[in-house]
């Protein structure tokens, strides 16, 4: 996947979060400076956006986490952190690209369309 499809699913992901937090009635302001720095440690209470995995950031996970929603959120993410990572639109199956029609739907998704059909596949014979 390219840098520009990456930031491109990046924003997607973050209006998504943003819509879902407004849903949720917790809507911090969210700025929407794309730079990802890379924290050298420790914890830094800024007043920029929270870097993902912040201090922040956990303590909104923590109160959004008892609703169905917040689950959600808690899913996008992860797609966020997968992005940051280098891993989002590998399929964690079998290691091929998610289709980007797929991503734009469900861009939390973590498995190509073959690999996800395959596993509820098996869910609904168990
Ligand atoms: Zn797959």
């Amino acid at each position: 996947m390219t840098h520009q499809e990456l930031t491109y699913f990046k924003d997607l992901i973050l209006k998504k979060r943003v819509e879902m937090l407004k849903d949720l009635g917790h809507i911090e302001q969210q700025s929407m400076n794309t730079t990802t720095s890379e924290s050298s440690g420790g914890s830094s209470y800024s007043d920029h956006m929270p870097d993902l995995g912040s201090d922040a950031m956990e303590r909104e996970k923590a109160f959004m986490f008892a609703s169905r929603d917040g689950a959600y959120v808690t899913h996008l993410d992860k797609a966020l952190e997968r992005i940051v990572e280098g891993t989002f639109g590998i399929c964690r199956a079998c290691g091929g690209e998610i289709s980007k029609e797929r991503l734009e739907a469900v861009p939390n998704a973590t498995m190509c369309v073959v690999c996800k059909s395959e596993e509820d596949r098996k869910k609904r014979k168990v």
